[in-house]
């Protein structure tokens, strides 16, 4: 910034590039206080298979004290931007930890797999394997129950790198999901060398699935190309009956959607009437 500045100068007399950055600047030291603070909470969405539920994603949610509830879209990028996202992550990935580990005994969610979202930041962050096995270890969560969502950019950073760690990381027992699958420009030379367990269908292709002969074209592309691989496929923001359907004629059958479920509160989910699946008795 200052190094623009010099040349650019006239552009801060922009009241609106002012306002904005002002703003940029004032939300950025309350999502730092926002961890000490306690006004992050995660939100638990349903992953389904056959109509019983697998897992849940984490959604990480901000309880502003004056905007209330602040979605990821409104910090998360700026969150990447500051280097915010380390402790941020940290957070979401301990506190979804210590619920694994608080769940271990029950005798329903036991089972459950939590999917937390790592952005590319954090997973190219050096120590990122070594700050899992720590989390692990400290929260006793098994490693199993734990799937990470990675976008496709993220894993492209630095194809080698991110293969052995994913693969350190499968020896911990986590699995891989490829999140927002189909927007970004992954390979299938790429996938095939990386331990990757699931492609996680983009809501914006789900949407009008049944009007948009493109949309089906690409969903049923990537429905294949996951059995091909022999991993799985999970479609995001399923909302209607219809394209439920539509999924499962296509051989897709783990959703993830407000047909469903909605992201829900911790107490919310844990009561929720869904049955959770049991892969033992499957
Ligand atoms: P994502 O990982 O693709 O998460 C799915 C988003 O779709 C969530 O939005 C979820 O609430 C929304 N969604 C789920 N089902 C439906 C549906 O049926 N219809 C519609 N219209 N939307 C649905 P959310 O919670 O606002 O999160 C947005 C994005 O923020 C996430 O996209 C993810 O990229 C990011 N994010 C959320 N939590 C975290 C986190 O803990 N760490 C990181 N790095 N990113 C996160
Ligand atoms: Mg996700
Ligand atoms: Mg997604
Ligand atoms: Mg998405």
């Amino acid at each position: 910034q200052a190094k623009e500045s010099g040349r650019n100068t006239l552009r801060f007399f922009d009241p609106k590039i002012q306002q904005e950055l002002y703003l940029q600047a004032e939300m950025e030291s309350e999502l730092r206080r926002a961890i000490a603070d306690e006004q992050l909470v995660l939100y638990y969405q349903a992953q389904t298979y056959l109509g019983k539920i697998t897992g849940a994603e984490v959604l990480l949610r901000w309880i502003h004290p004056e905007k209330g509830l602040v979605p990821p879209g409104k910090f998360i990028p700026l969150a990447e931007q500051c280097g915010l996202i380390i402790p941020l992550g940290n957070w979401v990935l301990e506190t979804a930890c210590r619920q694994l580990a608080a769940w271990a005994d029950h005798p329903e969610l036991s089972k459950v797999t939590l999917s937390v979202n790592v952005s590319a930041h954090q997973f190219s962050m050096i120590d990122f394997v070594a700050n899992v096995e720590r989390v692990l270890r400290e929260t006793g969560a098994e490693g199993k129950l734990l799937k990470f969502e990675l976008t496709e950019s993220a894993v492209l950073i630095d194809v080698d790198s991110t293969a052995d760690k994913m693969m350190q990381l499968k020896d911990l027992g986590i699995n891989f999901s490829i999140d927002d699958f189909g927007t970004g420009y992954s390979s299938l030379f790429h996938l095939k060398h990386l331990p990757v367990d699931q492609l996680k269908i983009d809501r914006s292709f789900v949407r009008d699935i049944n009007e948009d002969p493109d949309d089906l074209a690409i969903v049923q592309a990537i429905i294949a190309m996951a059995h091909n691989l022999g991993i799985s496929v999970i479609a995001e923001g399923v909302e209607t009956e219809a394209q439920k359907r539509c999924l499962e004629k296509r051989q897709c059958r783990h959703f993830q959607g407000f047909l469903f479920s909605q992201p829900l509160p911790l107490d919310q989910f844990e009561n929720c009437d869904i049955d959770i699946f049991n892969y033992e008795t499957a």
